[in-house]
């Protein structure tokens, strides 16, 4: 099981969620045990970002990297893509301060992806294994938020969110997924953000959402959703969020082999976790397999064709 990396150099254009901002994203190979490595373009002098752990800054509403006051913000669609793709080594250059949106979800990251394809490199696929149970919480009552990573030979993830808000309450607000068993191209790549008309205002003071609108997000008001083609999915907001974690836990540098559970979670406590977890060195090891058949159902290669 080796490292991949992207065939060849690919662009797209969108605009940021938060910022609004108009930018272009330029996929390119890397060489192996490069990692994820974003890159700032617009600068005068380029500044780069390899993701790890403790790369991550602000986590309000999005995953940012933060490097000596310059960032990357929300980066966790495209990384949640990577992870899914099985890419381990690729930069990702910006002409501005936030990735593209597109469509709000993972898939036209996927579609980039796979329009590149995908090389192998000589180098073993590297993936972290949970060893020992960690958790993280936030709040009590009404507001606990935890998240949890466990061993597991594989990847699963449960994920239970917990919105009193009637569009919501008719969809599965709990997603058990064993990617032994599940697609994440065909299951949860085309789940969209979502966010409420009543928030707007105070998100926009915040100086986020900017670039919000019904063809990037799932758009509620108090009552019913606004986007006229309705859901992808049944269960499209918790798959969000599922899809939000793959993403926030592939910042760790690897695929995990482990089990990710999690109660009304979001990208601080993701991240707070697999800060947890790599500064516990009895709580994982870094592991590689020699052929594909020992390696555990994590993301396997054959997903990259869907
Ligand atoms: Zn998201």
């Amino acid at each position: 099981m080796r490292q991949r990396t992207l065939k060849q150099v690919l662009s797209a254009t969108g605009i940021g969620l938060h910022s609004g901002k108009r930018v272009n994203m330029t996929l390119r190979p890397a060489p192996p045990d490069t990692g994820i490595v974003f890159r700032r373009v617009d600068l005068p002098e380029p500044v780069d970002f390899p993701v790890d752990a403790f790369s991550i800054g602000d986590t309000r509403m999005a995953s940012t990297l933060e490097k000596g006051g310059v960032k990357v913000s929300t980066i966790e669609h495209l990384m949640s893509a990577l992870c899914g793709l099985g890419v381990d080594n690729a930069y990702i250059d910006l002409t501005a301060v936030e990735v593209p949106i597109m469509d709000g979800s993972a898939i036209s990251f996927v579609f980039l992806i796979q329009q590149a394809g995908l090389l192998e490199q000589p180098a073993l696929k590297k993936f972290i294994r949970v060893k020992k149970a960690i958790e993280v919480s936030e709040g009590e009552g009404a507001t606990l938020k935890c998240a949890s990573l466990s061993p597991f030979n594989g990847f699963r993830l449960r994920f239970e969110i917990d919105f009193a808000h009637p569009a919501i309450d008719k969809t599965g607000q709990m997603l058990e997924i064993d990617f032994a068993s599940t697609s994440f191209i065909r299951d949860i790549a085309r789940a969209r953000t979502f966010g409420f008309t009543q928030d707007v205002e105070t998100l926009r003071n915040l100086g986020l959402a900017l670039g919000g609108n019904l063809d990037n997000a799932i758009v509620m008001d108090e009552y019913r959703i606004l986007n006229s083609d309705g859901l992808r999915y049944d269960d499209e907001f918790v798959k969000h969020k599922v899809l939000d974690a793959i993403g926030d836990l592939y910042v760790i540098g690897h695929p995990l082999i482990g089990q990710y559970q999690a109660y009304r979670s979001g990208h601080s406590l993701n991240n707070q976790l697999i800060r947890a977890l790599i500064s516990d060195s009895s709580a994982y090891d870094i592991v590689t397999f020699n052929s594909v058949k020992d390696t555990p159902a994590v993301f396997r290669a054959d997903w990259a064709v869907a």
